[in-house]
């Protein structure tokens, strides 16, 4: 048994009658650190709000290290540490009683829980800041705050809504470092972001959710690949029967005038035309094929350019 997460035909519609999951199977291994990446609205948190039992499903199962969260609903929550997307502690308890007092929901003492709250205040740079109060805490160390508290009954799942919206880069870059150590040490991490760099830098595996539904469930890697491409509809002017292979090109007959070539980031359009015309074969007209996991990305793209000036791969877009 290696899955951390498994979600079947997840399904929520609200009390207005609002449908915000439409039915999602998604798996995430033990051991992995996984996005799930969608636009403002696509239903990540309400995903995350369902698997930390805050939220009811309307149908569906999921298993969290294959307990099912209806069966074995305490167990299924010892399991999981959630990091909220907005602060909700008391801002006047001291640091260190708000990881000790939460560590006792999870029945472990106080003795205890203080040499675990100990360790991880280290960790995250907040030891110095254990006897204030958490108003006194800065935007980013009141992050922190929120993730040393869900590791503080140390979970095997680490979910994180939205880890660094609003934090500056430098901050962000301190959180992926810590995140990615205790990944190395067998956490199993999910996040939710709409920055892709975030998803980029830090996640094995993706899924790319939009408007209550799964769009892709991949790994990172081939993700880049796909979107790296561009994909093109060509008309033809006369029928061809049977379709020329294109040397280096990834081409797919759809009728006898209809073909559509797959072109890497690598080349360009002129060259495709050389081949071509190589073949003899004559274009009519063109266009340039695009699916919802694109028009996504695009709208992902246009967002997050909007906000700061991200640079990786995913922007090229
Ligand atoms: P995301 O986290 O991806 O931004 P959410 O899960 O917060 O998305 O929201 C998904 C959709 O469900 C949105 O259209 C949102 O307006 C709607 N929604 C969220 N909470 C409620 C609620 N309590 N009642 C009705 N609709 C809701």
């Amino acid at each position: 048994m290696n899955s951390a997460l498994t979600i079947r035909n997840l399904r929520k519609t609200y009390k207005n009658g609002f449908q915000a999951i439409k039915g999602i199977d998604l798996e995430v291994q033990k051991g992995d650190f996984f996005a799930l990446l969608g636009p403002n609205g696509a239903g990540k948190s309400t995903i995350i709000g369902i698997i930390s039992s805050l939220i009811r499903k309307s149908g569906g199962e999921v298993f969290i290290f294959g307990l099912d969260i209806d069966q074995h609903f305490t167990q299924a929550k010892q399991y999981i540490g959630v990091v909220p997307q907005e602060f909700n502690f008391n801002v006047f308890e001291p640091v260190i009683e708000i990881l000790v007092n939460q560590a006792g929901y999870f029945g472990i003492d106080r003795r205890r829980a203080f040499d675990i709250a100990e360790d991880i205040l280290h960790r995250l740079g907040l030891w110095k800041k254990r006897r204030g109060m958490a108003r006194e805490l800065s935007g980013g160390m009141k992050r922190r705050l929120l993730i040393a508290r869900a590791l503080v009954h140390q979970p095997r799942l680490l979910i994180l809504d939205e880890p660094t919206a609003g934090v500056d880069i430098e901050i962000r870059r301190t959180m992926w470092e810590f995140l990615q150590m205790i990944n190395a040490e067998g956490t199993t991490i999910i996040l939710t972001t709409h920055y892709l760099e975030e998803a980029e830098n830090l996640c094995r595996n993706i899924a790319i959710i939009d408007d209550g539904g799964l769009i892709e469930n991949t790994s990172m890697r081939h993700l880049l690949d796909q979107l790296h491409r561009e994909i093109f509809i060509f008309y033809l002017k006369y029928p061809v029967a049977p379709l020329p292979e294109l040397a280096g090109y990834e081409v797919r007959r759809i009728d006898d005038k209809t073909v559509e070539v797959v072109l890497p980031q690598e080349h360009n359009l002129n060259d495709l035309f050389g081949v071509f015309s190589q073949y003899g074969l004559q274009i009519a007209s063109m266009k340039n094929k695009t699916n919802r996991l694109e028009e996504t990305f695009l709208r992902l793209v246009s967002k997050n350019a909007k906000q700061e000036n991200n640079a990786g791969p995913l922007n090229r877009l």
